[in-house]
């Protein structure tokens, strides 16, 4: 029981417990529907057989009433009550079946004892019997007495003797003790189906629990998880739906760990790198001789320079923090030869460079111009970084395949293979790069910005022998003349 928001009590039922519920209550209506119908229609059966005996009976009689000879005369019979004895003498009576002949109302003859209904010591039965004896109807008729119960019988009217005897013949059956048969086999289906539901309810339990262990299991490890540890997992066994739902969690949750240890490794590389000009700026200023104009006019710019740096690199990781948001980039329609011809007007003016056009693809794709922009003048600013006046700084793009490149290639210093793949993270620098300006944030900017368009950040390069940086996205709302699609560069 607990309290709901309205401030009523309800009961909490189980999951485990309403299927369970659900199942036994229409296993258990489909059993007592199937039971009571066919119960039903087997009483009906029952009566049926009795008034076919009956009938048959009659006929016999009816037979042996024109063909009879009396045995001990060999003649015709000249009394309904020599008739009636005779007939008895030939008649056995079946289970469940009592005999009876009357003769002028009385009781005349019955079968010796072994009969299982003894129609002769129930005089309720007897006296109906006399009542009805002058109807010539012969038709089946059903009679309840204290003694015997419910019985189904007709009575014959035996007549036309030399006497002027009335006789009747009387055959009954005790539908109570033709209905017990199907009665009892009805007690023992209520019994195996009683035994079935449990043996239902028992496996349905099992099934139930083994199923819904994982999400116990995910209840108890959701409420385990906080967010500074988001360590526990769902073991996971099998491979149905609720399995799959575990691996779903537990991929969300391997998800959400990497994501919580990214945002603490990030403020952890902040603060780290935040720290050295912090520390510079200090340390010059406790040692500055504030009596001496020369040495504050150089602390003062050293300081202003660190500032500067410091100012950057916030500006770079909010820039980075920015690029993890969905709404990071706004992706328009963009024509690529333009774009190219942009930058390269904007950049040409940084440096002393040769500079180039490698390939201007004419295709028009969405892209967010802006931040692809933002992206080639950070590798344009770091080819610059990496080169001396002469050398070669190239700017292309192309479609190929289903692929935008967008490229900065440069014949400066290149980058050791070991370098390759780590100068794209934050705060790392190359070999080449340490003595030169430089945060170790500008690379991660571009792959961020590359990663905002679903694509990715590579560079091709050898120590000695420039760099080529290549920006691939997919193709996305491209507008491209078929025969200008180039091959792979
Ligand atoms: P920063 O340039 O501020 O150090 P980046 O993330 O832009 O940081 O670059 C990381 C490192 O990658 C650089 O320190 C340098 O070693 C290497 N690098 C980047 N661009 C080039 C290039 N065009 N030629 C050679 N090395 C490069």
């Amino acid at each position: 029981m607990r309290d709901d928001a309205t401030g009523g009590v309800r009961v909490r039922v189980g999951v485990r417990t309403r299927v369970l519920a659900a199942v036994l209550g229409v296993a258990a209506i489909g059993m007592l529907v199937a039971g009571v119908t066919s119960y039903l229609v087997q009483r009906e059966r029952v009566d049926a057989s009795i008034d076919d005996r009956l009938a048959q009976e009659v006929e016999e009689l009816r037979e042996f009433a024109v063909t009879g000879i009396d045995p001990e005369t060999g003649d015709a019979f000249t009394t309904a009550s020599r008739f009636l004895e005779v007939l008895l003498e030939r008649n056995v009576p079946d289970r469940n079946e009592g005999l009876l002949a009357m003769v002028d109302g009385e009781v005349a003859w019955w079968p010796g004892a072994d009969v299982d209904v003894q129609l002769h010591e129930d005089d309720e039965f007897v006296a109906a019997v006399a009542e009805a004896g002058n109807s010539t109807a012969v038709r089946p008729r059903t009679l309840s007495t204290e003694q015997l119960g419910s019985l189904r019988y007709v009575a014959v009217p035996v007549t036309g003797f030399e006497d002027q005897s009335q006789g009747a013949y009387v055959i009954a059956y005790s539908r109570d003790l033709e209905q017990a048969s199907v009665v009892g086999a009805y007690q023992t289906f209520a019994m195996v189906a009683t035994a079935s539901l449990a043996v239902v309810g028992a496996v349905g339990w099992v099934v139930a629990s083994r199923l819904l262990r994982p999400i116990s299991a995910l209840r108890d490890t959701a409420q385990r998880i906080n967010d500074t540890d988001l360590s526990g997992r769902i073991p996971v066994t099998g491979s149905d739906d609720v399995s799959a739902l575990a691996r779903t969690f537990n991929a969300m949750l391997d998800r959400l760990e990497a994501a919580f240890a990214g945002q603490r490794d990030a403020l952890d590389d902040a603060g780290h790198e935040l720290r050295t000009p912090i520390t510079i700026i200090r340390g010059h200023l406790e040692l500055m001789d504030s009596a001496d104009p020369a040495d504050v006019a150089e602390v003062r710019s050293l300081v202003l320079d660190e500032l500067d740096r410091m100012h950057r690199m916030v500006d770079d990781l909010v820039m980075l923090a920015k690029a993890k948001r969905p709404d990071f980039v706004h992706p328009r329609p963009v024509e690529l030869d333009l774009l190219v011809d942009d930058v390269i007007d904007k950049a040409s003016a940084l440096a002393d460079r040769q500079w180039r056009v490698d390939a201007r693809g004419s295709a028009t794709v969405d892209l967010d111009q802006q931040r692809i922009t933002q992206a080639l003048l950070q590798l344009i600013s770091n080819a610059v970084k990496f080169t001396e006046p002469g050398d070669t700084i190239a700017v292309g793009s192309q479609v190929a395949g289903d692929e935008v490149r967008l490229w900065v290639r440069d014949t400066g210093t290149g980058i050791a293979p070991e370098d390759a793949e780590r100068i794209f993270d934050r705060f790392t620098r190359g070999d080449v790069g340490r003595g030169v300006e430089g945060s170790g944030l500008g690379l991660a900017i571009v792959r961020a910005i590359a990663e905002a368009h679903r694509g990715r950040v590579t560079v091709d390069s050898r120590l000695g022998g420039g760099a080529v940086f290549i920006i691939s996205l997919p193709l996305v709302g491209a507008d491209v003349p078929d025969d200008l699609v180039e091959e792979e560069a």
